[in-house]
């Protein structure tokens, strides 16, 4: 067994109790790390660290410059350890190495982007029509920013909030999923060879339930930027609003994938594929609604069934695996669970619907048509890889099918007519909208969901503002005082 310690204050500490959770390799139902189980007394040592290191002069007093180049530091150590990374994610929540692998590869990048950003941010200078009066804008760092993040993808939804807040000039308290925390803990390792200075970065390992409240309702916690579950960003966002707290969620999804009649079939049968059997499923993106025209639908299904059938299900350690197991044991009853409410909802399932034997967490790949989209299985987030196909008639339709959801995260159109493609994505509710491919991301674009799917973006150029307030100064350079009792009309 790995035994980690949680980074505080620039030292590798163990929990206040002395307690420890286990982490469990998901292809093998085994524990395989020691994690400290940490606990709200840790929380405040964290924070103060953090709110310490702000105003410290070894990075409060940093410039903009210096901030960037210690992050250019950290994405190169990062591209360096990309595949040891990769390796811990894969035991840690049993996502497949070889997505594991490009997704870390990938991940020094967002870090490149924002060192280059952060010194670019500048305030501004309103044209003030008072004579004698200067007033400009000044961006300044929100404060202690605390990113708590999910198991599906650890470090690129951890580091993509590090890259915007600590060029920002923020400092942070970072919470990992208590089903995958190892790798965040060895990329703080990373954030210490870089040089970044003790206290900016502090990582604290633990359960939601047991110390998300102390995180989020620390009176020195200006900001929180949370991805997870709907019931944890609501928990978050109401904590947060009574002390008028910042937050940014990015939440869940139900997203539509729609193919017209007039796509190219083959291409979407493979957007359709990976939209919803990629990681399992246990993607906030998944395209877990396949929103099909009723004049290509058996055609479809039936091409969709020839290309999952050949999907090969395994150890996710194996390049050769293309479906891995579910992550958590609690995931994989509530997958199971759905598959049985689509079967007595009366959809049809076509392909998978059972747990497969053996060691490991591992379910079918599943599909169901003849879904209607008032039904759980449509309007649920399952986490997991069934795919629930539901007919359109006409375009008007297929839109009002996609926007009936709470969520709002991301859709796919498959399309030939150009019209068709700017129509269909102008009017469909999510932050995300593909057009002929499915999952693409960058850094350089803006993510975040509409509707129960988010408030806020993260990436692009303007994201580094959810980091940032902004400050207005006023100076008199040449302007009388006027006696406050003498109003001039
Ligand atoms: P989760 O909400 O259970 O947990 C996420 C994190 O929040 C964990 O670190 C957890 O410990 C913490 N947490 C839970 N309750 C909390 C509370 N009350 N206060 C503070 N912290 C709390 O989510 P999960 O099961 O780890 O991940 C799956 C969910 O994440 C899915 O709903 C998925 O759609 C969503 N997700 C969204 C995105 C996105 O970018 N929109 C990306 C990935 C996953």
């Amino acid at each position: 067994m790995e035994q980690y310690k949680m980074l505080i204050a620039g030292q590798w500490v163990d929990s206040a109790s002395g307690q420890c959770f286990e982490s469990m390799n998901p292809a093998t139902g085994k524990p395989w790390a020691l994690i400290p189980r940490g606990t709200p007394e840790d929380v405040d040592r964290a924070v103060r660290a953090a709110h310490a290191a702000l105003r410290s002069p070894a990075w409060g007093g940093l410039s903009a410059t210096a901030r960037g180049a210690l992050l250019r530091k950290l994405a190169d150590l990062l591209a360096s350890e990309a595949d040891s990374l990769a390796r811990t994610e894969t035991r840690d929540n049993g996502k497949l190495i070889a997505e594991m692998t490009l997704q870390l590869r990938y991940l020094p990048q967002f870090l490149y982007y924002f060192a280059g950003l952060a010194d670019k941010v500048e305030g501004s200078v309103p044209p003030i029509e008072k004579p004698g009066i200067f007033n400009y804008t000044r961006l300044e760092p929100i404060g202690v920013v605390a990113a708590i993040t999910p198991w599906n993808s650890p470090l690129l939804l951890a580091v993509s909030k590090l890259a915007a807040a600590l060029a920002a000039g923020c400092t942070m308290v970072m919470k990992p999923s208590e089903h995958a925390s190892a790798s965040l803990l060895e990329f703080a390792r990373l954030i210490e060879r870089a040089g970044i200075p003790a206290g900016v970065v502090n990582v604290i390992t633990g359960f939601g339930n047991e110390i998300g409240d102390a995180i989020v309702s620390h009176p020195k916690v200006a900001k929180i930027a949370f991805t997870g579950g709907e019931v944890g960003g609501r928990a978050i966002s109401q904590l947060a609003a009574r002390d008028f707290k910042s937050v940014t969620l990015e939440l869940g999804g139900k997203s539509p994938n729609i193919v017209f009649d007039d796509a190219i079939i083959d291409d979407a049968v493979k957007g359709a594929i990976s939209g919803i059997f990629a990681a399992s499923g246990q993607t906030c993106i998944a395209g877990s609604r396949l929103l099909l025209s009723r004049r290509i639908h058996d055609e479809f299904v039936e091409k969709l069934l020839t290309f999952a059938r050949q999907a090969r299900i395994g150890d996710p350690a194996s390049m050769d695996t293309q479906v891995g197991p579910i992550t958590t044991a609690q995931q994989y009853d509530r997958v199971l669970g759905y598959i049985e409410i689509a079967k007595q909802e009366g959809a049809k399932c076509v392909l998978g619907g059972n747990r497969i034997a053996g060691e490991g967490l591992f379910v079918e790949p599943t599909i169901f048509t003849g879904v209607h989209n008032h039904m759980r299985i449509a309007q649920e987030e399952v986490f997991g890889p069934v795919l629930s196909v539901i007919p359109f008639d006409s375009d008007e339709e297929a839109i009002e099918i996609a926007n009936d959801t709470l969520y709002g995260l991301a859709a796919g159109v498959w399309t030939q007519s150009m019209k068709r493609a700017f129509t269909v994505s102008n009017r469909i509710e999510a932050g995300t909208v593909w057009v002929n491919t499915y999952r693409a991301a960058s850094f350089m674009s803006p993510f975040g969901g509409y509707k129960h799917s988010g408030i806020g973006r993260e990436n692009g150029v303007d994201s580094i503002r959810e980091y940032l307030q902004t400050k207005s100064v006023w100076m008199n350079y040449g302007a009388d005082v006027p006696n406050p009792f003498v109003m001039r009309i």
